[in-house]
């Protein structure tokens, strides 16, 4: 057992006493995190009362600092319990996954030397891998030569930079007007993007942002299978020219939050080139299984896109926050360039050095891209598919499971990882059932509306679920749906 530490040093140094002192927090915290895990539940169950109750009893200011050991022992008694564990085969609510062991080291090397990814002097390792990692991804999702990208803080951050991307790129070729520097053209309320009725959210929160608002998504029909149906957007699009609205790109979900479900990409693409419109893919979800050789087909060619959402905190197993947005034409980033004398001079990236913060909404950014980098090599792709192709198989497993017990009711044929269905009987047996589970059983898991209803759902992303445990699941959930009604 290291000893306590009566002053704790700022920084780690050079100096034998910082490290030492750096060594015995780190240990310590590794000590109580792995003494906090006692048992394979999901969640301990604590109410929104009892944990608001514990952050009452805890000054967070207080005029003397209490030192690392007492706020060590606090942790290890308020927060340390009472966290969720996304490790635990039970935890299956949302597109949330466990870190992979690797890229918890990651995470404590970023966070000790605490690059900033702006400016090449602030980064100059990290800028050099960030740069290596992005055109290995562009080269995996079948872009060329001109493509680029850059690390985010995830979907949504990647979503409203490539639509920013898009408003812009069709201002300035179709409209000849420059958005960057006149702001919003005369006819902005005209302007339209076409994505599912189930895609993302970030959709309408980065139309609202855009300065376009809501009413300029329009959510394009699914056919049965939860994809967007290609009648339907045809329709839409004709009658929108004809009323003279302006369509200027489609979002292609590859990978539904809620079923998983993907886009025709091919058919999008030449529908894109028919009407001049930019086409994004989300693949915020699916992106994952682009390693899986097994399913990767399931995606379609992603590189017919023109920018691509790319989350690495959901199938790729990596901790928050982990996103990327690739890019097919490079000089679209320009949209994001701009000059600072005390910071990325124009003169300095004549000369070679690398500036990322053109690229990017941030200018502080953190080094995420260390954790890519160090989990593709120590995995490998054999490993990614691996993971991979055991959860997709998870979810085939448990929805043939569905189907053949007449109390359940699937709603659709899962694509990726992620299965909805709900117990027979009403909503409020469902809603019930989820929240026994989650306070009583240390079971997390989704709940969502499919057709009007409510349902229930799991997501499975990792990767040491079995086929047993869902079958012991699913007897569970008809238990308390019984005791419930
Ligand atoms: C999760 C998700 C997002 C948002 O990504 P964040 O990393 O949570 O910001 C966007 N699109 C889809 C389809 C998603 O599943």
């Amino acid at each position: 057992m290291s000893k306590p530490i009566t002053k704790l040093p700022y920084f780690l140094g050079a100096e034998s006493e910082a490290k030492e002192a750096y060594r015995t927090i780190i240990d310590q915290t590794v000590e109580a995190i792995t003494s906090s895990v006692t048992d394979t539940g999901a969640y301990k169950g604590a109410g929104v009362d009892e944990l608001q109750s514990l952050m009452g009893q805890t000054t967070i200011l207080p005029q003397a600092g209490t030192g690392w050991d007492a706020v060590l022992e606090e942790v290890k008694k308020t927060i340390l319990p009472n966290f969720l564990r996304t490790w635990s085969t039970n935890y299956m609510a949302h597109l949330h996954s466990p870190a992979l062991l690797e890229s918890i080291a990651s995470e404590l090397i970023l966070s000790t030397f605490n690059q900033s990814m702006d400016s090449w002097d602030q980064s100059p390792i990290a800028t050099e891998v960030e740069v290596a990692v992005v055109n290995e991804l562009c080269k995996l999702y079948n872009f060329g030569t001109d493509s680029d990208g850059v690390f985010t803080s995830g979907g949504s951050q990647s979503n409203l930079s490539a639509l920013t991307l898009a408003r812009d790129w069709y201002c300035n070729t179709v409209l000849g007007h420059d958005v960057k520097k006149k702001g919003l053209p005369s006819c902005y309320q005209r302007l339209r993007i076409y994505t599912s009725e189930v895609s993302h959210f970030s959709m309408e929160k980065s139309a609202h942002l855009l300065g376009l608002g809501y009413d300029a998504v329009r959510k394009v029909p699914v056919d049965a299978l939860c994809r967007m149906d290609m009648h339907a957007l045809k329709t839409m699009l004709s009658d929108d020219l004809k009323e003279g609205l302006l369509p200027f790109c489609i979002v292609a979900t590859i990978g539904t939050t809620d079923y998983g479900s993907i886009d025709p990409v091919a058919q999008l693409r030449a529908l894109c080139d028919a009407y001049n419109l930019y086409l994004h893919a989300d693949a915020a979800y699916g992106s994952g299984v682009q390693l899986s050789q097994t399913y990767q087909s399931r995606l379609g060619n992603l590189g017919l896109c023109d920018s691509i959402t790319v989350d690495f905190h959901k199938m790729f197993l990596l901790p928050i926050s982990c996103g990327a947005l690739l890019i097919k034409d490079k000089s679209q980033f320009d949209v994001f360039t701009l000059h600072a004398d005390y910071l990325n001079r124009e003169e300095d990236e004549e000369d070679g050095y690398t500036n990322l913060v053109g690229k990017s909404l941030q200018t502080t950014r953190r080094f995420d891209a260390l954790k890519v980098w160090m989990a593709f090599q120590c995995r490998g792709k054999d490993g990614f598919a691996s993971i991979i192709d055991t959860c997709i198989g998870n979810a085939a497993y448990l929805a043939q499971a569905i189907l053949s017990d007449n109390q359940f009711e699937l709603a659709i044929a899962p694509e990726l990882s992620s299965v909805v269905f709900r117990l027979s009987g009403s909503c409020e047996k469902n809603k019930q059932v989820r929240r026994e589970l989650l306070h009583h059983h240390q079971v997390v898991i989704g709940q969502t509306v499919y057709q009007g209803r409510t349902y229930l759902k799991f997501t499975l992303l990792n990767p040491l679920v079995t086929h047993q445990h869902l079958d012991e699941l699913l007897s569970l959930i008809k238990k308390l749906g019984s005791q419930v009604q």
